[in-house]
């Protein structure tokens, strides 16, 4: 459970620091430990659900506050687990409010913006939606990091006393408990495949048997291939439907032996004891062909389901389950690069300095015209020969950049390689 952590009300940032000016740019991003913490809670991108739209309903309650928002920072955006009164689902990280208590540890109450240097010009206060008052908790993992805020929002300036104060505080209590209960559950509860965390500590075990006892041991990654498009056109439910089939077409072809685990949101993981990776990748190609069958068939209104494929077989230079996964997932990028709906078997550790890139989870930043202009991203794949950098819109993001990851002294010329709408891959020059 998360460490207790109190603050007194009167601890709260009231005012702008001594000649604090206007603007918050020189607010650093955010830490590798709160970017570590939010994914493994994964809880960026996920639907809204109830045990958070609860909180924040009672926020706007209690508080008589038009808006209120549970907030996760990520490096590129402030994205919106729970929003009530706000129209969008997340906004460049550079004019969140929440930056400051999540930097500072501590909440942060701006009784009227206008009057606020570091806020009177900032596009959320001068534009829509017009925020005049602001109050925010910091919600700590349990790692210890600070990775979000719940919020109370008003158009109108107020007063928030220490009494309120500590109300907020115990309501981010609540979420922050929420967030490592749902770690310890064994099971994940929509699609009844191993959570991530048991299929991570049950896998190991089989590594370590599988390594002992020098047996074949297969993984298989894949992933739902444009499942956004799938919420965005037939609604968050339908999309848990299309989960919970694809988990139950997957479990019903597997052995007993095989463990089965949802890694996050609409990625899934298996592991095959004694399957060599020829036979892995016809069981793949087995499931393959049963999500697109399945779905397809269906009466439900919504885009065809496919999946893409990524495999891996233990080598004897592989050690740990991290490792065999990380084969398994570059194969699996492999695969949406050629197209999707295919399976692609990885080459064997040790010769996987793949374009693609191995996942990693860094808030960078996009620095073109001459060192001017500087756009935030989050780096989430890297390899020698490139990366690729989530941004809240790749609009106006030049052809030649370079890109800086501040936490690692990383600087590196880049190409842009492609481009979609709030991504882009680059090569390194
Ligand atoms: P790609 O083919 O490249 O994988 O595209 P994609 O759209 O599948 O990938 P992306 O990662 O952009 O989108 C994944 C989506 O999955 C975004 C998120 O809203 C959704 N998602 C994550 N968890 C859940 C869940 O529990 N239920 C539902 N309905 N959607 C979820
Ligand atoms: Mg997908
Ligand atoms: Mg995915």
């Amino acid at each position: 459970m998360t460490a207790p952590v109190r603050w007194n009300a009167g601890e709260a940032a009231c005012s702008p620091p001594p000649g604090e000016t206007a603007g918050c740019s020189d607010f650093s991003g955010p830490t590798a430990a709160a970017l570590d913490a939010l994914a493994c809670y994964d809880v960026l991108d996920t639907p809204s659900e109830e045990a958070f739209d609860r909180i924040t309903r009672l926020v706007r309650r209690l508080f008589s506050t038009p808006i209120a928002t549970v907030t996760f920072l990520d490096g590129h955006r402030q994205w919106f687990k729970s929003r009530q009164g706000l129209d969008v689902p997340e906004t460049a990280r550079n004019v969140a409010f929440c930056r400051i208590p999540v930097q500072e540890g501590r909440p942060l109450v701006v009784p009227d913006t206008l009057a606020d240097p570091r806020f009177r010009d900032n596009p959320l206060v001068v534009g829509s939606p017009g925020l005049r008052f602001y109050a925010g908790a910091p919600l700590r993992a349990a790692n210890g990091a600070f990775i979000g805020t719940l919020c109370a929002m008003d158009t109108r300036p107020r007063s928030f006393g220490a009494q309120e104060i500590d109300i907020l505080l115990d309501l981010a209590r609540i979420i922050e408990d929420e967030l490592e209960l749902r770690l310890l559950a064994t099971t994940d509860f929509l699609t009844g495949a191993l959570s991530r965390r048991a299929f991570l500590d049950e896998g190991q075990r089989a590594l370590n048997l599988a390594r002992r006892h020098r047996y074949d041991l297969s993984c298989i990654c894949f992933d739902l291939d444009h499942f956004k498009a799938i919420n965005d056109g037939a609604g968050h439910a339908a999309g848990d439907a299309v989960l919970a089939a694809t988990a139950g077409a997957c479990s019903a072809l597997l052995r007993k032996s095989d463990i089965f685990g949802r890694l996050g949101g609409e990625e899934f993981a298996i592991l095959l004891p004694h399957a060599s990776a020829a036979e892995a990748a016809g069981v793949a190609e087995k499931l393959r062909a049963a999500i697109e069958g399945q779905v397809g068939a269906s009466e439900r209104a919504i885009p065809p389901v496919t999946a893409s494929f990524g495999v891996s077989c233990l080598s004897s230079a592989t050690t740990d389950l991290a490792a065999l996964l990380a084969v398994a997932d570059e194969a699996l990028y492999g695969a949406k690069a050629r197209g999707r709906n295919c399976c692609v078997v990885g080459a064997p550790r040790g010769a996987d300095v793949a374009a693609s890139g191995r996942k990693v989870l860094k808030a960078g930043s996009i620095v073109f015209n001459l060192g001017q202009s500087a756009v935030d991203c989050t780096v989430r794949r890297l390899s020698d020969a490139g990366a690729r950098l989530d941004v809240v819109s790749s609009e106006g993001i030049p052809k030649h950049f370079k890109l800086s990851i501040g936490s690692e002294g990383f600087s590196r010329a880049c190409e842009v390689v492609r481009k979609e709408e709030r991504f882009v891959e680059v090569a390194f020059d």
